[in-house]
């Protein structure tokens, strides 16, 4: 049984959540500059330039790449011949975020409840998801998830005999309701299967596999495809204004479900999608 400290896991979460605060991603900076180069519209191609370079000065001048620096989501696999000492994991989860945050001069936005809106001052509590896997590692991977483009997000309990264009119907009206609100081009995360509760936890989990990679399956893979090209027709484009990249990406997570349910959960998020990782 391999032994480790919580706080070695506290010390990583706030690093990564710096990281993912001040470095965009190198596969959403990738998909914004080959949609540079594919874009037609002068007025799109400029705003994706300035997000790059945003990024570029974020990352350089160590400063947040939004203002919104998001609600913590850590997501943790933990080996099954892990054992973790020196206190309680979420304390440790929960003691990163606050030190990055109050390290990192990262804007605090979380309240204390939904109808108590008290501010935490901390950024905490994150939204902690536990994995038991197989090994004796602990990988953690932190997404600060901006509001703007949460809030855009749906779910839907199809029935099972509906088809892949009903559900693909469904994912382009909540682009087309989110419009320029969710800062496009965004990417989705996509769930499908399992309960109420787990298809949107796949949406969330979806996010984090990298823009670009195609799902192993086939047939989720052509839905994927499928969807970005419908999508990135609509016209919305960067920041809403026009433009053929309305999407850099769409990610789908598919798991088994009930003979009488098809759920399925869209996770929008925006341009500023951020995540880091790091296995201990
Ligand atoms: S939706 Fe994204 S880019 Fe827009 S304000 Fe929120 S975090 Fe920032």
């Amino acid at each position: 049984m391999r032994e480790i400290n919580v706080s070695k896991i506290k010390d990583a979460v706030a690093e990564l959540c710096l990281k993912a605060n001040f470095e965009l991603r190198r596969d959403v900076l990738k998909s914004l500059k080959t949609a540079v180069a594919k874009e037609k519209n002068p007025r799109a191609k400029n705003i994706l330039k300035a997000i790059i370079d945003n990024a570029r000065l974020a990352r350089t001048k160590r400063i947040a790449i939004c203002q919104d620096t998001g609600m913590v989501i850590v997501h943790l696999e933990i080996g099954q011949n892990v054992a973790l000492r020196g206190g309680a994991l979420k304390g440790a989860v929960n003691a990163g975020v606050a030190e990055a945050y109050r390290k990192g001069y990262l804007r605090k936005s979380i309240v204390s409840g939904a109808l108590f809106r008290e501010n935490t001052k901390t950024n905490t509590p994150a939204v902690i998801y536990v994995d038991i896997v197989d090994g004796n590692n602990v990988k953690i991977s932190v997404s600060p998830k901006g509001f703007g483009s949460e809030n855009k997000s749906a779910i839907k309990m199809f029935k099972p005999t509906d088809s892949a264009d009903e559900i693909k119907e469904f994912v382009i009206d909540v682009v087309k309701k989110a419009g320029p609100d969710a800062c496009p081009p965004m990417v989705l995360g996509i769930g499908m299967g399992g309960t109420f509760e787990r298809c949107a936890y796949l949406a969330k989990k979806a996010l984090l596999r990298p823009v670009g990679k195609r799902s192993r399956q086939r047939h989720i893979a052509r839905l994927e495809t499928e969807l970005e090209r419908a999508i990135n027709s609509l016209g919305i484009g960067p920041m809403g204004l026009g433009g053929k990249t309305t999407v850099l990406g769409v990610n789908v997570l598919e798991e088994p479900t009930h003979i009488a349910g098809l759920p399925v959960a869209v996770n929008v998020s925006c341009h500023a999608t951020r995540s880091a990782e790091k296995t201990l």
